[in-house]
């Protein structure tokens, strides 16, 4: 017989128990001191003597696993515990129930400490990152003030042009700010969108007009992969799907070379516009892919320092894409350019 609970021990124990103590003085009586009892004498004996140590060890039993157990759950839960928070039924497993709890109780906190090393790391990045980006503009202005105050001030071939550098600097930092202070209030779901139906195709035909001469600037064409000439109609923010996609765009100029495409394509799939920019410029590496849309994550380090981002674009693109319901990801290969692409509801 297996024995899983209290109630069964206690049984147990109580019928050994009282076959011992009968048996013993069954032989006492019988073979020392010659005295003959009836077998109705000593099996009322034995259910009397069952049953008081039944009672006892019932009991005794009970406050024990109670103060035990309670003081268990009481320190995995963190919380006091009245005897009704936790009844203990003596006919359940309840070192099986209890096992069970602190499993749980162990997986769960291993989880919390996974989650809360990753959080720390993440952190400890964000913050090495934050400086790291700030100390840049921050020396230039610094440098330029500095100028100024050593005589700079006085010389009118380059006052202007040094206040004008260092007023760079402090929009570099307010846009990186801006740019942060937007992210961390789509995280907290904060920022409310205003869902209307639009032509996708053109906003971002108004988008191709708007970066017209940048692209001319950067000898980049961008194009549609076919005449679109009938509306498609997605549910959305415009003015950050907008941003979206110049985003996008604006990525795909500063990070391929001259003579490159950049194309834009739609396509319908089930109730959702798949939109997707592509170009033909160097691609990112497969290890680099799956940081990319993490906050201040550049590809390479040295060559998109000459380009004025700060590594935030793909963060605050994948929000707004993730606040409308949907996903954005990214296929490239280097040598043969990249993709991203993201789904919209269609109207
Ligand atoms: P940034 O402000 O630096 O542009 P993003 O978050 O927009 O930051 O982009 C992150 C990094 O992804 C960029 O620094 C760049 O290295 C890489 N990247 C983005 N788009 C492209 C693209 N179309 N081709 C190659 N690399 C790209």
């Amino acid at each position: 017989m297996k024995i899983n609970t209290p109630f069964q021990y206690t049984f147990l124990t109580s019928l050994v128990s009282s076959l011992i103590i009968v048996c013993s003085l069954f032989i006492v009586l019988e073979f020392y001191f010659d005295k003959n009892l009836s077998l109705d004498a000593y099996f009322l004996l034995f259910i009397i003597v069952f049953l008081l140590i039944g009672l006892v060890v019932y009991f005794l039993l009970e406050i024990f696993i109670n103060r035990k157990i309670r003081l268990l759950y009481r320190m995995i839960h963190n919380y006091k515990m009245s005897k009704a928070d936790l009844k203990i039924s003596m006919k359940d497993d309840i070192f099986y129930a209890t096992e069970t709890e602190i499993l749980r109780w162990a997986k769960k906190n291993r989880s919390e400490l996974v989650k809360l090393k990753k959080d720390e790391r993440f952190r400890r990045e964000f913050i090495g990152n934050l400086a790291h980006e700030l100390k840049t503009p921050i020396f230039s202005i610094q440098g330029y003030i500095l100028t100024l105050l050593e005589g700079g001030l006085e010389d009118e071939s380059v006052n202007r042009k040094f206040l004008n550098r260092a007023l760079n600097g402090v929009e570099r930092m307010n846009k990186i700010i801006s740019d942060l202070d937007m992210i961390t209030k789509f995280e907290s779901e904060k920022i409310p969108l205003e869902f209307r139906n639009y032509d996708i195709v053109e906003i971002c035909k108004e988008i191709f007009e708007s970066l017209e001469l940048k692209a001319k600037e950067n000898k980049v064409r961008l194009s549609f992969t076919e005449n679109y000439d009938r509306p498609i109609m997605v549910k959305c923010d415009k003015s950050r799907i907008e941003q979206v996609i110049l985003n996008l765009v604006m990525n795909a100029i500063n990070y391929t070379s001259a003579n490159c495409d950049i194309i834009i394509r739609f396509s319908t799939i089930d109730s959702n516009v798949l939109i997707e920019v592509e170009d033909n410029g160097p691609g990112i590496s497969e290890k680099d892919l799956p940081r990319l849309f993490e906050r201040f994550y550049r590809v390479d380090k040295s060559r998109a320092r000459n380009v004025a981002g700060s590594g935030l674009g793909l963060s605050i693109v994948k929000h707004i894409i993730e606040a409308h319901g949907h996903r954005i990801q990214v296929r490239s290969t280097i040598g043969k350019g990249s993709t991203f692409f993201f789904s919209l509801s269609k109207v």
